[in-house]
């Protein structure tokens, strides 16, 4: 038997089976030619949806009254590169130390 545990990549948290996972990371496409998209999957995380709402990315998740004003959009994505770049430096450095 096979058992697969997904783990969120920004809070180190399992995942549960029945809960959701986000693919978090940087999206590229060509004006001229939409129907060609590329994802660079190398930065692509998965974030549970707790870490998702933290971001700001689920618009219908942020109707609650005591919330702290929207971040932009700018800081929305500041914010993923931070932990997406974060993650990559920290798995480089990891794979440095195993060597
Ligand atoms: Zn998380």
């Amino acid at each position: 038997m096979k058992t697969v545990t997904n783990t969120c990549d920004f809070c180190k948290e399992v995942i549960p089976e029945d809960d959701q996972i986000w693919y978090l990371g940087l999206y590229c496409s060509h004006k001229q030619f939409t129907h060609h998209t590329a994802l660079t999957k190398t930065l692509q995380q998965e974030a549970c949806r707790a870490c998702t709402e933290k971001f700001r990315l689920i618009p219908f998740a942020q109707k609650k009254s005591e919330e702290p004003p929207m971040p932009t959009d700018a800081e929305k994505l500041e914010a993923v590169i931070y932990d997406i770049v974060g993650n990559a430096v920290a798995d480089q450095l990891r794979d440095q130390q195993r060597t």
